[in-house]
This record gives C-alpha cells, sequence and structure tokens, in this order.
C-alpha cells in the first residue's frame, strides 16, 4: 500500500547506485529511538522511502551523514549482534546451499561478527572473516576465523586472495550502493565461486502493505533495499546467475507472538491516533514520555517472512 502523506519536494534525490533520477517517494519514515540495538538519548529524525524505476532499488533519502553514521556504528552495542547458529534461519539455509555445492574451501564472511556462522559451518573449510568491531573480531579470531581486515571495500580492493564463498548476512542494507558492493564481492570470487547474500525483502507481503512505516526500514543504519527484481537485474550486469532464492522469516516465533505483531501493525496503520494516545498512556513498548517524536514508530514485525536469502554463482567466461 502506498503511503498518501504529502511529500516534501525532494527534487535532487536520484538513486545511489544507478543515479537515475527517475525515483518515485514511497512516503515518510517515522523517526527512530535506536541504532545497532541500542536505545538512544535523543531520537533520530524520520526520512523519505524512495524506490528507484530504473533498478528498482529502494533507499532512505536522506540519510544520516557518513561521519554522524559511523560515530553511531562504533556506539552499538556488540552484545546484541550475538547469536546462535541454528537461531538464525539464513545461516542453517546458507550452510545447507554450501555444504551441497562446496564440501570443502576458502569462505569468507562480510561483517562476521564473532565468527560463529563460519565456525558452524565446520573445519573442513579455510574461514576468513571482515570485521568493523574489533571486540568482535577478537572473539571470531578465538574461534579460528582468520580476520583479514576491518573495512569491507579496502579488503576487497587490496586483497589477492580469491575465494570460493562469499558470504554477507545483513549486511547489504547498510551499504550505500549495493551493486558496486556486490561488484566488489563478484570480482574476488574462484571459478564457480557462489554469493550467498540476506536481507531484507522490499516485494514482501508485510512491507508491500506497510510502505515506508515498515519496522525494517525505521531503523537509521539501514539505508538501502532490495528485493528479487533488483537481484536479477544485478546479476545480469554483473555476470553471476541467480542460483536459488528463499523467503524466511528473521525470527523463529510462536503462534502468539505472530498473531499480536499482525494486530499491532494494523491497529498501527488503521488507527494512527489511537495508537499514538495509547503510546502517551504509557501501553506499549515505545517510552514517548521524553521522546514525543517517537509517538509514531512502527511497532516491530520481526515474525513476517520479510526476508530474502539469495544465492549467486559466478558464470564462467
Ligand atoms: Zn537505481
Amino acid at each position: 500500500m502506498l503511503n498518501k502523506d504529502k511529500v516534501h519536494p525532494v527534487a535532487d534525490s536520484y538513486c545511489p547506485s544507478c543515479h537515475s533520477d527517475d525515483v518515485t517517494c514511497i512516503g515518510k519514515i517515522p523517526a527512530s529511538g535506536s541504532f545497532g540495538g541500542r536505545v538512544l538519548e535523543h531520537a533520530i529524525a524520520g526520512a523519505y522511502l524512495f524506490r528507484c524505476e530504473s533498478c528498482q532499488l529502494y533507499f532512505r533519502y536522506p540519510k544520516l551523514p557518513t561521519q554522524k553514521l559511523e560515530e553511531l556504528y562504533q556506539l552499538a552495542v556488540n552484545e546484541s549482534w550475538s547469536t546462535t547458529f541454528t537461531e538464525r534461519v539464513d545461516w542453517v539455509i546458507a550452510s545447507q546451499w554450501i555444504g551441497g555445492s562446496h564440501e570443502f574451501g576458502d569462505v569468507l564472511d562480510i561483517g562476521c561478527n564473532d565468527g560463529v556462522f563460519l565456525t558452524g559451518l565446520g573445519d573442513e573449510y579455510s574461514r576468513y572473516g571482515i570485521e568493523l568491531n574489533a571486540d568482535s573480531a577478537k572473539r571470531a579470531e578465538e574461534r579460528g576465523v582468520q580476520i583479514i581486515g576491518q573495512h569491507f571495500e579496502d579488503v576487497m580492493k587490496q586483497t589477492r586472495h580469491g575465494f570460493d564463498v562469499i558470504t554477507a548476512f545483513d549486511v547489504i542494507e547498510h551499504v550505500e550502493d549495493p551493486l558496486y558492493f556486490m561488484q566488489l564481492i563478484a570480482d574476488k570470487l574462484n571459478e564457480n565461486g557462489e554469493i550467498v547474500i540476506s536481507t531484507g525483502n522490499t516485494a514482501s507481503k508485510t512491507w508491500t502493505f506497510m510502505g515506508s512505516k515498515y519496522w525494517y526500514c525505521h531503523y537509521p543504519e539501514h539505508i538501502t533495499f532490495i528485493n528479487p527484481e533488483w537481484v536479477n537485474g544485478a546479476a545480469q550486469k554483473l555476470g553471476l546467475r541467480v542460483v536459488d532464492m528463499a523467503l524466511f522469516s528473521h525470527s523463529r516465533s510462536s503462534m502468539l507472538f505472530k498473531v499480536s505483531e499482525v494486530l499491532k501493525n494494523l491497529m498501527y496503520m488503521c488507527f494512527p491516533s489511537l495508537t499514538g494516545w495509547l503510546r502517551i498512556k504509557g501501553f506499549g513498548a515505545v517510552n514517548v514520555t521524553n521522546h514525543r517524536e517517537l509517538v509514531d514508530q512502527p511497532p516491530g514485525w520481526v515474525s513476517a517472512k520479510d526476508h530474502i536469502i539469495i544465492r549467486l554463482q559466478k558464470m564462467t567466461n
């Protein structure tokens, strides 16, 4: 459902990836009270969600300045990204895909956090990681992961190492130009090498219904968003073959929790004033006492099947 909010005049907005100015404003993204899992002292103002009609990328505009984003990443809590292997549906799918096509080889995980995914793959693989956070990188190394750098772009430009599989879970939504990100990855693949990427999917039913008020795009660290159509176009441009795509929910939830999230989001969309009033009266998880601007922060919908995992293979010349 397209948001009919009156959109501010953004005459200069263009796609951060293909630079087309044929872009459509989907609607206003509400303010957010957290960043990288950390509750902030000051809320971050909202923005607008746009779709590029040329490459089908969705993007946040305006995004926070790069320096501000870097400061916030530094403050983000490590522990909030820590998890076990089987909790992550995308890791389980990825390990089955990788095991089915590569019995051994060199695997690189971009944004490897504390190395739990790589460790879970098994000792038959040589495991490499790129991780920005020093504490997480140290924990990954203690698990046997070879950390080859902190900053994705620098590492990919400098390393001469080729990889059989390169993975990036929940990373692509943080980069300004996802096509360039994929190109740098594709350049480092060995023959028949594969890329596995997971992220939110703008074409999911729940996102289509909620538009710019969807929970996934209100986090200010999420700046670009993809979908199957974008993936197919990107694969063609980069000489990659889409081998597999699977839709999944980021969280394993009980039926009761799923129903409660559906009801909260329906109420938020259909009766925004009532939702705001209830929050002001102290009901609900959003604390609006000190931050009245969070009165229309979207409820979470982590039980929705709104994520996608994609497997691409480098085509041999
Ligand atoms: Zn574009």
